[in-house]
């Protein structure tokens, strides 16, 4: 309840940064570009120094169980009734993906967001709850549904033919057409579908080197709440968890031809995001959601009555300088 309050005095927006550790692979200086105070990032490299703040810091020696628990409050607000939209940004490789799947040994959001709601819902004796799965991938303004029948055995160009629709309802209400959801009557089921779907994102990838980071991949729970009254209709809910495309700018990885338009797509689609964000802190003035297919998908759970929770990723490295401070910046403006 505290942090619903924190959440609501801060518009409904919080940001957290999560700082990577070194990997073995990864040559450490004496003088480590990053420090962490508090809430406080501290970027130092030749000449300069730039401070940035957060509502949480997550320093290298974090464990997923750390960051989770930092989550959890905006997982009870998803199951009181609001739409949540928990996002990961970052430059690749920065541990996007670690934060939000994690590995067996260490799971990351996405599985103990599961496990927590099935468990929230079994202690939940007033009203019962159901729920249900989506997963789907942006990958230049192409939708692809990664949960459809057989979808990791088509190719991404087969599937993007079939392209999924974005309506809005007259009440605001996003859907997309033709979108697999599938029920997902216990733990169990859940995590079959998502391995399932996970495996659809990355097969479609193979040979492509590393193109995977050039797209976007949400999850969705639906949560519909069924009151005594069993004829009334039920309330849903909406759990958006987002493993966004990679944030590196182009100009210095050289790319060209495929690579820089899919480039171009992730750039243009992730400022387009800050855009509705910066828009929604300032709570005035137009919301830009129309301007990419990811801020569509999003509108209805980006909005007032939604919470936001973005994570920033970046790296330890002396290298990643330049890419850490505009991340932290981006993430910074949102704030
Ligand atoms: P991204 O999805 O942002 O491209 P990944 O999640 O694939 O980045 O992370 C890149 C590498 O760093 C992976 O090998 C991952 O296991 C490792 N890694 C990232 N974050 C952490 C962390 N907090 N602790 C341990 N290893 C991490
Ligand atoms: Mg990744």
């Amino acid at each position: 309840e505290a942090l619903n309050k924190i959440l609501d005095i801060k518009g409904c927006i919080r940001v957290f940064c999560r700082v990577r550790p070194f990997l073995v692979t990864e040559k450490r200086r004496i003088h480590e570009p990053l420090s962490i105070k508090l809430e406080k990032v501290t970027v130092r490299s030749v000449g300069s120094r730039k401070e940035f703040r957060f509502d949480k810091v997550f320093h290298q020696a974090a464990t997923q169980e750390d960051v989770f628990v930092e989550v959890e409050p905006i997982l009870r607000s998803a199951l009181d009734g609001y739409n949540v939209c928990i996002l990961a940004y970052g430059q690749t490789g920065t541990g996007k993906t670690f934060t939000m799947d994690g590995t067996n040994d260490q799971p990351g959001i996405i599985p103990r967001a599961l496990e927590e709601l099935y468990c929230q819902a079994c202690l939940d004796n007033s009203s019962s709850i159901t729920f249900s799965m989506s997963m789907l991938e942006v990958y230049m303004g192409n939708l692809r549904d990664l949960l459809a029948p057989k979808a990791a055995s088509r190719t991404y160009e087969a599937v993007t033919r079939c392209n999924l629709n974005i309506q809005t309802d007259p009440k605001g209400l996003v859907e997309i057409e033709g979108l697999t959801e599938v029920k997902i009557p216990d733990l169990a089921k859940a995590k079959w579908w998502y391995t399932k779907g996970r495996r659809a994102r990355s097969t479609s990838w193979t040979n492509v080197n590393e193109t995977s980071s050039r797209s976007h991949c949400l999850t969705r729970i639906n949560i519909s709440r069924h009151g005594d009254n069993l004829k009334a209709k039920a309330e849903v809910s909406k759990l958006w968890m987002v493993d966004l495309g990679g944030s590196e700018r182009l100009l210095k990885t050289g790319a060209t031809g495929q690579t820089l338009d899919e480039g171009r797509a992730i750039n243009l689609s992730l400022s387009a995001l800050g855009d509705v964000i910066a828009a929604l802190r300032r709570k005035r003035g137009h919301v830009p959601y129309r301007n990419c297919k990811l801020t569509q998908i999003l509108k209805d759970s980006l909005g007032d009555s939604s919470k936001v929770l973005m994570l920033v990723h970046v790296s330890p490295c002396e290298d990643d300088v330049g890419e850490t401070v505009c991340s932290l910046s981006f993430a910074n403006r949102a704030r």
